[in-house]
This record gives structure tokens, C-alpha cells and sequence, in this order.
């Protein structure tokens, strides 16, 4: 999710000062702990930089600071929660249906089974996969950061919402994992979520009423306390609290604002249920593996992000095949469309399934598609064909 900057192993840059070892006075060592303290809090705040675009972004971003890093501590802090199991999936029931959700899922996105909206989002199911983006892509981001400052200085929202359109669609291609799999292969989704993203982004830009929250915010994180050693610090729940009340002030202006901005109508998935859910997933992952236990427990009960898993239903499933990758799925009795975990293209349930003359494989095609090169063979399969 791009937030995953910090690697537990290295010591923070700078290391003993030149000359300093087991001889070195007190000191040269009390100017490197300081020194250290303070480059942590400096990753702390970088961080926090990517939490907050998340945050506000609702649809998770990481479009502001790409990370590179592991997320490997990450991992074992939300082992303190049983992870997903094969054969289980988040429970959770549809919020434009009501269906409960029956299906596998691959991502941390959790699509409706029956008529394919966006249902729930699985932090458990996001901090499985590293993500971290490729090194080109944090230069490209980078880059953009001056041109941006100075747009906002210039009150230009337009070159502003075309930087982010920049940043934003590097994104989605080059930090896969971090974004919803319809926009792996949906290239309307796509430019729908890109579009989305930018304009959220741009609207938190030039509010002065969201600016002055993330002021605050970074005002809290400079306060953070820290314990434990340099390798792994500790943030001091005490002083983390205030930190977490200033994101629900955050997502609450943020719905405010995207509401009146008319970004909230511009979500490819519709899903401002989802709005504070993912703002607090990616604060999550910013900063669970910085707490104690204990702490990092509270934060996911605060956060409503305990998860709950129950059995896959899939038995009374009609099993087919998708059109687009050729990944096997379940269509429940019922379902009017479904988006395919293999490859992320809706489905409409309701087309006739379709043979490829080829080599004979029956298959689903995507909404919208007449024609496909089959999956199996790549011959092409046509949806006049059946006619
Ligand atoms: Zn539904
Ligand atoms: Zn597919
Ligand atoms: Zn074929």
C-alpha cells in the first residue's frame, strides 16, 4: 500500500560518527542517539505523509510518497490476529444487495457475489503481499512534489489535478497490489479511478480547513514519544492517541468535503461506506508495527478492523470460466454479475456462456467484451458467434 518505508534492519542513516567506538566519550554517543531519534521521527513523519494520503484519498493512495521498503514487521504485528485461512473469507453482506459474502477472495478488495459492488476491504488480506514500488516510480513521485507546492502557492488546481493524474496513474500500474484488481485489466475503471483519486487529492490541497488538520497532524506526530531500541523503536501509546483522534477529525472533513467538492459521485466503485475504513486501514499499516501489542490491538478494535472469517460457501455455485483470464468462479444461484478475483472484469451472469470453436472451452465474457482472444488457446471467441 506504499506505506512500508522503514526496514527494521538498517540502522537509520548516519551510523557512529567518524572516530566513535567503545572508546568514544559520552557525548559523541548522546549526539548520536540524538541524531537517530531525530531521523526516526523524520521516517515517522514520512510515513504519516503516506497514511494521510490514504486516508483522505478514500480508496487508499501511496500516489503522494511512493515507499520502498519490506513489510515484513507489518506482517508480524497483525499475526496477533489469526490471518486469513484458505477456505475462509472475510465475513461481511453486501451493502446494495444485503447478500452475505460467500466467495474466496484474492485481494484486500471484497466484491459483492451476487450483483458486484464493492463490499468490504481485508487489511489482513493487504498486508500479505509486499508492495513496494519500484525505486523509478518514488523518483517519478519525487519529481512532481515542487511542481506541486508551487501549484497549490499559485492556487492552480488544474496543473495541480494534472500532476496528480500523472502520479496517480503510475500508480495503479506500478503498485498493483495497492489498488483494487478491477483496475488490473478495466481501462474505463482505470481512468475512472485515476481521475477519482486526483480530484480527492486536489480537493484535500486546497481546503484550508483539511490543511490545517494535517498541520495538526504533523504536530502530533513530531510530539510522538518513542521507547525500545533504535533498531526497533516503540511509540508510546500515551502519546499516540492524539495522533489517531486527529485521522477522525481527518475523515470526518474529508467526507464533508469530498461530498460538496463532488468527488464522493466520482468513485468507480461507489463505495463511501468504505470512506473511513480505508482511511484508518492504511493509518493502520503506517503505524501498528510502532505499537506495543496491546496498543496495536486497541487501534484495529478503534478502528473497527478486527475481522471475522467464516467458511467459503461455494457448493451451490455454477462453476464457469472467465472469458478474460481464463480463472475458474462460482455463479451463485441468483447472481446477476460478479467481478473475476483472477483478472478483476465484471461479469455479467446473465450472457449466454460461450464455446470457443477451437478448443472447445466454454467461458464467460467480460461486460462490455464481444470478442476475446480465448484464454486457453487464443483463438478469438466471439459473443456474435452464439447467436
Ligand atoms: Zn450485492
Ligand atoms: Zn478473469
Ligand atoms: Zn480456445
Amino acid at each position: 500500500m506504499g506505506l512500508f518505508n522503514r526496514k527494521p534492519h538498517e540502522p537509520a542513516e548516519g551510523g557512529p560518527p567518524p572516530g566513535a567506538g567503545p572508546s568514544s566519550d559520552k557525548m559523541a554517543l548522546a549526539r548520536q542517539w540524538q541524531e537517530q531519534a531525530r531521523q526516526m521521527q523524520a521516517q515517522a513523519m514520512e510515513m504519516q505523509a503516506q497514511a494521510l494520503r490514504q486516508v483522505a484519498a478514500v480508496q487508499q493512495a501511496g500516489g503522494g510518497e511512493a515507499a520502498v521498503g519490506s513489510m515484513s514487521w507489518a506482517r508480524q504485528v497483525l499475526a496477533i490476529l489469526a490471518p486469513p485461512q484458505p477456505g475462509f473469507v472475510k465475513r461481511c453482506s453486501c451493502v446494495v444487495c444485503g447478500a452475505p459474502k460467500k466467495l474466496p477472495t484474492v485481494t484486500a478488495y471484497v466484491y459483492c457475489d451476487y450483483c458486484a459492488a464493492l463490499v468490504d476491504y481485508d487489511l489482513r488480506r493487504a498486508c500479505e503481499g509486499d508492495t513496494a514500488p519500484d525505486p523509478a516510480y518514488a523518483a517519478m513521485v519525487n519529481s512532481t512534489r515542487a511542481a506541486a507546492r508551487a501549484a497549490v502557492a499559485a492556487g492552480d488546481r488544474d496543473t495541480y489535478r494534472d500532476l496528480q493524474k500523472r502520479v496517480f496513474a503510475a500508480y495503479v500500474t506500478q503498485v498493483p497490489m495497492a489498488v483494487s484488481h478491477r483496475a488490473k485489466n478495466d481501462p474505463g475503471y482505470r481512468d475512472a479511478y485515476v481521475a477519482y483519486m486526483a480530484e480527492a487529492d486536489t480537493a484535500r490541497a486546497f481546503d484550508p480547513g483539511y490543511q490545517a488538520l494535517d498541520a495538526e497532524m504533523k504536530r502530533r506526530v513530531m510530539g510522538l514519544r518513542y521507547t525500545g531500541n533504535m533498531m526497533s523503536p516503540t511509540v508510546a501509546p500515551d502519546s499516540f492517541w492524539p495522533v489517531a483522534d486527529t485521522l477522525e477529525k481527518q475523515l470526518e472533513a474529508g467526507k464533508v468535503l469530498y461530498r460538496s467538492a463532488g468527488v464522493t459521485e466520482l468513485d468507480p466503485d461507489h463505495a463511501e461506506h468504505l470512506t473511513a475504513k480505508l482511511g484508518w486501514s492504511g493509518f493502520c499499516q503506517g503505524w501498528l508495527g510502532m505499537l506495543p501489542a496491546e496498543a496495536a490491538a486497541d487501534l484495529l478494535g478503534r478502528a473497527g478492523l478486527t475481522n471475522e472469517y467464516v467458511p467459503v460457501q461455494a457448493e451451490d455455485g455454477q462453476p464457469r470460466h472467465c472469458g478474460g483470464c481464463g480463472a475458474e468462479f462460482h455463479a451463485l444461484p441468483g447472481a446477476t454479475a460478479i467481478i473475476c478475483e483472477g483478472c478483476g472484469r465484471r461479469m455479467d451472469l446473465g450472457s449466454a456462456e460461450i464455446r470457443c470453436a477451437a478448443c472447445g472451452a466454454v467461458m464467460t465474457l467480460p461486460a462490455g467484451a464481444d470478442r476475446v482472444a480465448c484464454p486457453f488457446c487464443q483463438a478469438q471467441v466471439e459473443r456474435s458467434g452464439i447467436r
